[in-house]
């Protein structure tokens, strides 16, 4: 080998070296910035997460910090918590699952005072044990064991009910316990001593106060039976004077005497039924009764009050509901005679109406009765309807100071319908009129399935006369219910217009122009023989009237459905029925008959006199006994068909000498009627179980006496009220 080649091999393998190292160098510049970047990456990366680090530490901070807040309040409120548990005054205690107190409040251990075992972890039933060994609990005659036992198994029941125990110092504590989640149990021991205290407080004082209301009841009855027994006077010799010869003068000053009288006599009883209602002493008797019946002799009482100033009484009993309920009669009436009368006080003009509609059901025997009694008087201001009820309420206004009252009708009227399980209501326009409402629910006495009552075949149209358009409409629709088809006519010139096919004219007395006799005389003069009937709210009027004979009967308005049927089917039969008559004595011979005899047993000589009186014009046997041995003596005598026999008399009283009656009896009863001045229930059960039939309060009213003869008026007796007298019963 050449120098040059070897030298140019040379070159060549440094030119190849230089290349090669060039090459590294290049790669090592490649990796150097490849390891450049990497670590530029890596410390960035670095400062983020140093960041992040920063970050948590902080928020670790923030936590730390809140939980030491929040360890802090829970702190205070414990501390709190414990401070108001320890604080109150009941007892507080916790008790776990085991049984073991948690904790207790120092109330709670007071109790246990000096006994240092009771603490956290005594169980409930060591306290038990602590409470009777200790004699910290009295627990009266029961064993310690049992109450023990009855204790805790109280305490094991899921909600254990409140008990009260009685300490050793006097104090009452009632336990409430209760179970919450877990097992625990929350107990309180609440001092009431003084509710305790309080209560019999209050029970001494409610003694007290019956004892007192005890005292104004009997001062009540007492001052009632000495007041109503000079009334009884007073009132019936006024009514006495009246029927003897007087001048004018005279006549008005016995009828104030009677008037006043009776207004006291109302007053005292008012409040009298009140304070018997207040007492809760007033006890319902139910009795079968009529109550249309009844509806009807409360307006015959008030008629005179409304005739006197024009106003029309009207009863619109429906037609298809019973008539005979179980009730007590006497406050049914009582609650129509306060609604009823105040409508016919206030009222000055037009009519009042009571309108009787009801539901029976035939499954219960019982009827849904509503009763309204409608009236067009002053009404009542819309402010002044809620305190109606009220007692001592009136309506205070210039229009109403005109009426008497005491203010309580309503009040007992209300109470009366509540005792009854009733409802009350009121509805009134002021200058328009008002409507009392009531519902009662009362066992229907008379067999629903029995059909209604009928009109006579004969009797398919009718003609209706009466000026007043609510009289008429109300005849239209009862004869209407019936089958008839009804023609109405205002005047007896329009129903002379109007007689076409007519089979019954139905006329009112007292129309202006033509009343209903001028119209019978007409038709009969022009040939017309069609029954007429005639409706007047003042039949003693009518009656005298000898033209009355050309009609075929005279009915007492507000009309009863019985009576009108009854008229009608006779007019409509006969042609030439008197007026009134008695059914017995329409067909029995009157001559074969002896007297009614009734034996009065009265010592007080002016009862006599007035009960002598009221029976003055009936045809009756009467004789008066002085007292109980002359009441038996006459009995065995005379034999009465009924006894009117007073209860206070002397030597021998009321209820001696109707036992001794009963004892002489064989096989007919002789029904007695007690007269009392004595107006507590307890003296009526009294009376009622000495073996008397019938219970009356003095003074003495016709009606009922009347009532009573009526009822008990035997068959083999002549009729005992004479045929002139159209009312068997007065007011
Ligand atoms: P009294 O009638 O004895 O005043 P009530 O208790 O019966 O007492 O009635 C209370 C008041 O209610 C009456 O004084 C009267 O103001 C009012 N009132 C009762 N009924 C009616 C009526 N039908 N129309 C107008 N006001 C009446």
């Amino acid at each position: 080998m050449t120098l040059a080649s070897k030298l140019a091999e040379e070159r060549r393998a440094r030119l190849a070296a230089e290349r090669l190292l060039e090459l590294k160098q290049a790669e090592l510049f490649a990796a150097n910035r490849k390891l450049g970047k990497h670590a530029e990456k890596l410390s960035n990366e670095i400062v983020e997460t140093r960041a992040e680090v920063n970050s948590v530490r902080t928020e670790n901070q923030k936590v730390k910090s809140d939980l030491q807040v929040a360890n802090e309040k829970i702190e205070i409120a414990e501390r709190r918590l414990w401070l108001s548990i320890e604080a109150i005054q009941d007892g507080f205690a916790f008790f776990d699952a085991d049984n073991r107190m948690i904790a207790a409040n120092p109330s709670y251990l007071s109790v246990f005072d000096g006994l240092e075992e009771v603490t956290q972890g005594i169980t409930y039933a060591r306290l038990l044990q602590l409470l009777t060994d200790e004699g910290i609990v009295h627990i009266g005659d029961v064993a310690s064991a049992d109450w023990r036992k009855a204790m805790l198994d109280r305490w094991h029941r899921p909600t254990p009910p409140p008990v009260v125990l009685q300490l050793w110092n006097g104090q009452y504590i009632k336990l409430i316990d209760q179970r919450g989640h877990g097992g625990d149990i929350v107990s309180l021991a609440h001092n009431i001593t003084d509710t305790v205290r309080y209560e019999a407080k209050l029970k001494k004082e409610q003694k007290r106060a019956e004892a007192a209301s005890r005292a104004k009841s009997a001062f009540l009855a007492n001052m009632s039976h000495e007041i109503r027994t000079p009334m009884n006077g007073v009132v019936g010799m006024a009514d006495l004077l009246l029927d003897t010869g007087l001048s004018e003068e005279q006549r008005l000053f016995a009828s104030t005497i009677k008037n006043s009288g009776e207004a006291l006599l109302s007053i005292i009883n008012d409040v009298l039924d009140y304070s018997k209602i207040e007492a809760e002493k007033l006890a319902l008797r139910p009795e079968p009764f009529d109550l249309e019946r009844c509806i009807h002799e409360v307006m015959t009482l008030l008629q005179p009050s409304a005739r006197e100033k024009g106003v029309t009484l009207i009863v619109d009993y429906d037609l298809f509901l019973p008539t005979l309920f179980v009730g007590d009669p006497g406050r049914i009436r009582q609650v129509l005679t306060n609604l009823i009368g105040n409508a016919v006080k206030f009222t000055s003009s037009g009519h009042v109406m009571v309108r009787v509609v009801g539901e029976p059901h035939e499954s219960t025997g019982k009827c849904e009765v509503h009763i309204a009694v409608e009236d067009t008087g002053i009404g009542i201001p819309e402010d002044k309807i809620g305190h109606i009820f009220g007692e001592f309420n009136q309506v205070e206004d210039d229009r109403n100071r005109a009426f008497e009252g005491t203010g309580l009708g309503l009040a007992i009227t209300n109470r009366l319908i509540n005792l009854m399980h009733g409802t009350i209501w009121v509805d009134s326009v002021e200058g328009k009129g008002s409507t009392f409402g009531f519902q009662l629910t009362l066992p229907v006495e008379e067999d629903l399935s029995l059909s209604p009552p009928a009109l006579p075949d004969s009797v398919r149209k009718i003609l209706v006369v009466d000026d007043r358009a609510i009289n008429r409409s109300l005849l239209e629709k009862q004869m209407e219910q019936m089958g008839a088809s009804v023609v109405v006519c205002a005047s007896g010139r329009e129903a002379l217009e109007n007689l076409k096919d007519i089979d019954l004219i139905l006329t009112d007395y007292g129309m202006p122009d033509m009343d209903g006799l001028e119209l019978t005389e007409a038709l009969r003069a022009q040939g017309s023989d069609v029954p007429v009937v005639l409706l007047s709210s003042d039949p003693a009027v009518v009656q005298g009237d000898p033209s009355l004979g050309q009609s075929q009967g005279l009915l007492k308005k507000p009309v009863s459905r019985r009576d009108l049927f009854h008229k009608i089917a006779e007019a409509t039969r006969v042609q030439d029925v008197l007026p009134v008559k008695d059914k017995i004595h329409s067909v029995v011979d009157a001559s074969t008959l002896r007297q009614m005899r009734i034996l009065a047993a009265e010592d007080n000589k002016t009862n006599q006199l007035v009960l002598g009186k009221l029976l003055k014009n009936l045809n009756i046997e009467l004789r008066f006994a002085n007292n109980g041995f002359e009441a038996v003596e006459a009995y065995s005598d005379m034999r009465p068909d009924l006894i009117f026999m007073d209860i206070s008399m002397p030597k021998m009283d009321g209820k001696e000498a109707t036992r001794r009656i009963r004892a002489l009896e064989n096989g007919t009863t002789v029904p007695i009627v007690a007269l009392t001045a004595h107006a507590v229930d307890g003296d009526e059960e009294g009376i009622l179980s000495a073996g008397l039939d019938h219970y009356l309060t003095k003074p003495l009213r016709k009606g009922a006496i009347m009532d009573m003869i009526s009822r008990h008026q035997p068959k083999i007796a002549q009729n005992p009220f004479p045929p002139t007298d159209l009312k068997q019963s007065g007011t």
